[in-house]
């Protein structure tokens, strides 16, 4: 195996480059040939009107004058011929390459790389042969060096290693997928990558690599998730389809085709023998918490439990209203969070130990020690990406196996739920209920202030309230919670004393948060000041006017997600973002804002503005590196090769089939894959 054999076996290679070459992480010749370039520079040859001034150009002309070559100062020179290029005379010049000379014979064509001059006619050249250039000459491959490898050195260990090795640069893909993607074989692709034959070869060898890096990719992720699922067998729910169906038609409206697949998903993970672990995604209002609520009623239908933990105590109580009235006398909901205390905590607890309580809601509170359910079958995780991963898996510890549903409302793009969730299942909510009013997105700069701020007072005065969220300081808590603060103080002077303004930070203890979102949920507070915190889920429909101060200063994502706070009733609302952004990627976030209320396009957008590693931020992204893919670019490929291997995995011919014996082995050897604990 290429793998096994140590580069130092090639020609010409030495102590010192052998430690250069592994600073590049080189040891085996099978390194050495996928280290990839990271560039390619193609040298097109135009015609020389086509040309700009002091562009990098590729020439090819007739020497039709004797060099002239003159030294200055220590070991300078500059040596001038005159060539005809399309029947133009043009001057090449070659600064320090005095030996060129000698190459240079009237009559005679030679090729020339440099900076082209479009006043003088005249080419600064930097690299040049002798002859025409013959087309694959003109795509050169740029690599990243070290030390003592150099270009010249690299591309002839290359070829040699291609040559020698060349029976040895095993396929491992199998044929039909050669055939149905017209993919090159490796070892033809290996050789294109490193010594392009044309710009058209090198692309098909690019496919073939991207496709492979990313096939095996998900592989490796579709048989973690396949193991994960067979080592938690044993919680298979028996849900009672009609009265569960009886459930869903008592509803006061109908599913929309989106609730009706994402609850087909469900249920049936949920009578399924292994755990469920689903990502459900969609925008705010799309009725994720309905189809959720019917998983729950699902389960009790099954004589289990149902657990649904949110992030905030008031979320929590919100919840545990809804989902009361939504099953009236067929369940006991109830509610556990940090200010349940005293006897009316004992109580709750011992209806949960006796299944008196069929469903909890709860926040964090739901996971502490003193907790026992009777039998915990399924749980709802609102907000996923706000609870660690110890308190999920100290919640999932509470039964024993139960199933886990991951609700969000941060749409993530769909190439990074499929690596980095890669090993859960995703279902989407990519549809809204009939006849909701999307939010009027405006982008107004601070001259308008005036207008926005009478604008508010109207909605106001017509019954409706609204929230201005504060100006964001970068990386700096405190000073935002000061901006809250001095906000709040102005608008309480601006606006008249009929108007209730209220204040909403961090800072604030959480039961002093807990009142003022209370009295905003109530109408007491027509104004609510507040910083990012009031971000996750609450429900307030009669709030119908969203202020964003330095709108300009917040991720797609993270605007959408505050926008989400109206809309919410049957009103019309609005959101106002007030931002003066200097660069285009600014301008070009608001105006997106601004014309799409679709919560998936602005998270594509937004890793197209940030990439990947920025957009769950650096710690979190857990995404591999690739060589040759690139998830924003290759997305359709990794589409492509994601299906492809959940079909190889689910088939089970990764097992049995000998053609993928190959990529078997590569997973199998995977260090990730080998060092996997199984939790
Ligand atoms: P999410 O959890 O995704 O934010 P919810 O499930 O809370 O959304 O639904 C938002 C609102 O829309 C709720 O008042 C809910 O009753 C209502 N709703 C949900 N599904 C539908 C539907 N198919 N048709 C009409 N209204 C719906
Ligand atoms: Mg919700």
């Amino acid at each position: 195996m290429l793998a096994n054999i140590p580069v130092s076996n090639l020609k010409g290679i030495g102590e010192k480059i052998e430690n250069d070459l592994q600073t590049m992480g080189i040891e085996t010749v099978e390194d050495l040939l996928f280290y990839f370039p990271f560039r390619y520079d193609v040298h097109e040859i135009k015609p020389l009107t086509e040309l700009e001034h002091h562009e990098k150009a590729t020439l090819v002309g007739k020497v039709i004058s004797e060099p002239s070559l003159t030294f200055y100062g220590r070991k300078k020179s500059r040596l001038m011929v005159t060539l005809e290029i399309d029947q133009i005379a043009v001057k090449a010049v070659f600064f320090n390459q005095a030996f060129v000379k000698k190459h240079l014979k009237q009559g005679e064509l030679i090729t020339v790389i440099g900076k082209w001059d479009q006043h003088r006619l005249q080419i600064t050249v930097s690299q040049f042969k002798k002859g025409q250039v013959k087309e694959k000459d003109t795509i050169q491959p740029v690599y990243s060096l070290k030390g003592k490898v150099s270009l010249g050195f690299l591309r002839k260990t290359m070829r040699q290693a291609l040559q020698s090795y060349k029976n040895q640069i095993d396929e491992i893909l199998p044929e039909s997928f050669l055939t149905n993607y017209k993919l090159p074989p490796r070892e033809e692709a290996l050789t294109q990558m490193h010594f392009p034959g044309n710009g058209h070869r090198l692309k098909h060898a690019k496919r073939r690599f991207i496709y492979e890096e990313l096939l095996l990719f998900q592989l490796k992720m579709q048989w973690l998730r396949k193991q994960k699922r067979e080592a938690t067998m044993g919680n298979a729910i028996k849900v009672d389809s009609e009265q569960t169906n009886a459930f869903v038609d008592s509803l006061p409206f109908s599913l929309t085709n989106a609730q009706q697949n994402v609850l087909k998903e469900i249920l049936n993970d949920l009578k399924q023998p292994y755990r469920m672990n689903r990502l459900l995604q969609g925008d705010v209002g799309s009725g994720k918490t309905v189809v959720a609520a019917i998983g729950l009623y699902a389960t009790i239908s099954a004589g289990k439990q149902g657990a649904l933990m949110v992030p905030t105590e008031i979320l929590a109580e919100q919840h545990h209203e809804s989902l009361q009235e939504l099953f009236g006398d067929q369940a006991e909901v109830v509610l556990l969070t940090g200010s349940v205390k005293g006897k009316k905590r004992r109580e709750v607890l011992h209806k949960i130990e006796t299944n008196e309580a069929q469903i909890v809601v709860g926040t964090h509170a739901l996971i502490q020690d003193d907790v026992f359910f009777h039998d915990l079958g399924f749980v709802i995780v609102d907000e996923q990406h706000r609870f660690g991963v110890e308190q999920r898996r100290a919640l999932r510890d509470k039964g024993l196996h139960p199933d886990v549903l991951f609700m969000t409302a941060t749409p993530i793009p769909r190439t990074l739920a499929i690596s980095s969730f890669g090993d859960m299942d995703v279902s989407v909510i990519d549809e809204m209920p009939a006849g909701r009013k999307p939010v009027e997105t405006y982008w107004v700069k601070e001259n308008m202030l005036k207008r926005v701020l009478r604008f508010i007072y109207k909605e106001i005065q017509n019954g409706h309230q609204a929230y201005v969220i504060c100006p964001l300081v970068e990386e700096s808590d405190k000073l935002d919670i000061q901006n809250a603060v001095d906000l709040h103080q102005q608008l309480e002077e601006i606006f008249p004393d009929d108007v209730n303004v209220g204040l909403m930070h961090g800072r604030l203890h959480s039961d002093e948060k807990d009142d003022v979102m209370k009295s905003f949920a109530e109408n007491e507070i027509d104004v609510l000041v507040s910083t990012t915190v009031v971000e996750v889920g609450v429900n307030v429909p009669n709030a119908t006017l969203m202020l964003i101060y330095d709108a300009e200063r917040f991720g797609l994502s993270q605007l959408h997600q505050l926008r989400g706070r109206v809309g919410r009733g049957d009103a019309q609302s609005y959101c106002i973002l007030l931002a003066d952004p200097k660069g285009e990627t600014g301008k070009e976030r608001m105006r997106i804002m601004s014309e799409t209320n679709d919560g998936f396009e602005l998270s594509e957008h937004d890793l197209k503005l940030r990439g990947p590693g920025d957009f769950f931020g650096k710690k979190q992204s857990g995404l591999p590196e690739f060589k040759v893919a690139d998830l924003v670019q290759d997305y359709r490929a990794l589409e492509t090769a994601r299906k492809d291997a959940v079909e190889i995995i689910e088939s089970g011919k990764l097992f049995d089939d000998s053609s993928y014996q190959k990529m078997k082995r590569i997973i199998e050897d995977d260090p990730f894959i080998k060092g996997q604990v199984l939790d």
